[in-house]
């Protein structure tokens, strides 16, 4: 197909990158976005190989690289600090890194630059009120008083999706798995990889620039706890004071802003039916949300802009287009998502314990395949 009119609601990591990759095929392509600022929490993520190809295969490699830190190396700390393992991780492009730690903002940065240097309109503070699938075309009411008829609807909203209820209501909500992440980032001083810290409290550390790392911690927190603002950087100190490693240690006590504290409860959700309906499809987090166990949630959400992008403009009708995108997307994303719950649900002692060096390497291949 050609010439397709495309609305993308969320800007987000998959509705930017489906921005992108869209308007490279010749679409033209509005963004709405809710947060009138744009904003994006402070602390970063970890990407794998497919990321960085995905990111070659976008021509932003180069922006994406100088706005991160890439590493070969996964090092295992035992909890008492010392180091146990260097495990190198394959490299899916010649003389690229296998891995890449970056500042969500950076990241935003790159693709939010390029969405809007490749002809994407981006508007702000606006959200889709009212979809009206005709069958010749979406007719779209927004919140701030306009509307727009388009040939394709693409729900990027992330985990709590509005497109994905007004689609599917009947669709499963998200599950609160029972473990939440504390974010905090600090100087990077020598760490120049993942540093794993091995016991009952799940620790790690992950450069993100010449200049920053940050730190994750991953612990139960049954029933969903609030924790009020004032109070995240003395929680967030009193979930490390069982980590003996000196490192760690010395880390958490600097530990003193609660502004720079990022907390989030983790949930999942995947939809098993289809990803799409008449000429609204769903992307991202939307349709297949993960806990960040494997660090891939956002890597499948850049890959799933990719390919729908690619199937858009092969395929003479959307149907054809859509069921060759789900078809493409489904086991990948879903062995992420089922995977990384496993491995979530096994330190919880919800579920059997999983071996994270093994699941990683089995990810490791996983994700080399292919789009
Ligand atoms: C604690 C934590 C750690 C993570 N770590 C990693 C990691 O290390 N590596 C990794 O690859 N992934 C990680 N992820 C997952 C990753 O953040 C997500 O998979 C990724 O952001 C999904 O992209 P998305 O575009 O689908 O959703 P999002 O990035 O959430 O974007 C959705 C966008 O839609 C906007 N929006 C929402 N509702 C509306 C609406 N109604 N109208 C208009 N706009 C709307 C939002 O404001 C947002 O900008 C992590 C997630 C969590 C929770």
């Amino acid at each position: 197909m050609k010439n397709l009119n495309i609305l993308v609601i969320g800007g987000g990591i998959g509705g930017l990158t489906a921005a992108i990759a869209a308007t490279r095929r010749g679409f033209s392509v509005d963004v709405i976005e809710r947060d009138p600022k744009w904003a994006v929490y402070g602390v970063g993520i970890l990407q794998q190989g497919n990321v960085v190809r995905a990111m070659s295969d976008l021509g932003l490699v180069g922006d994406y690289l100088a706005a991160g830190f890439g590493f070969d190396h996964v090092e295992i700390f035992v909890p008492s600090g010392q180091s146990v393992a260097r495990i190198a991780t394959p490299r899916l492009v010649q003389g690229l890194p296998a891995n890449v730690g970056i500042g969500r903002r950076a990241l935003h940065k790159v693709l939010g630059d390029r969405a809007v240097a490749s002809g994407a309109r981006v508007r702000l503070g606006v959200t889709a009120e009212a979809l009206d699938d005709g069958g010749e075309g979406v007719d779209v009411r927004f919140s701030d008083g306009s509307a727009g008829r388009y040939d394709v609807v693409v729900g990027a909203d992330g985990l709590n999706s509005k497109t994905r209820e007004m689609l599917f209501p009947e669709a499963p909500a998200p599950e609160y798995t029972g473990q939440s992440v504390w974010r905090h980032n600090f100087p990077r001083g020598e760490v120049n990889c993942l540093c794993v810290y091995e016991g009952p409290t799940g620790v790690g550390l992950i450069p993100l620039s010449e200049r920053l790392m940050y730190m994750y911690v991953t612990t139960p927190e049954p029933g969903n706890p609030w924790y009020p603002r004032g109070d995240l950087a003395a929680a967030m100190r009193d979930k490390l004071k069982s980590v003996p490693a000196p490192a760690i240690r010395g880390l958490a006590e600097q530990i003193t802003d609660d502004e720079e504290v990022v907390y989030r409860p983790l949930e999942c959700v995947f939809l098993q039916g289809p990803w799409h309906k008449g000429r609204i499809v769903l992307l991202g987090d939307a349709v297949h949300a993960t806990t960040p166990h494997l660090g891939q949630g956002g890597g499948m959400a850049i890959e799933d802009a990719i390919v729908l992008a690619e199937e858009l403009a092969r395929a003479n009708d959307l149907e054809a287009a859509f069921g060759a995108y789900r078809t493409r997307r489904f086991e990948r994303c879903r062995y992420i998502v089922e995977a990384s719950r496993a491995i979530c649900f096994g330190q919880l002692g919800k579920g059997p314990l999983i071996e994270n060096s093994k699941a990683t390497r089995e990810m490791f291949i996983k994700v080399a395949e292919p789009i």
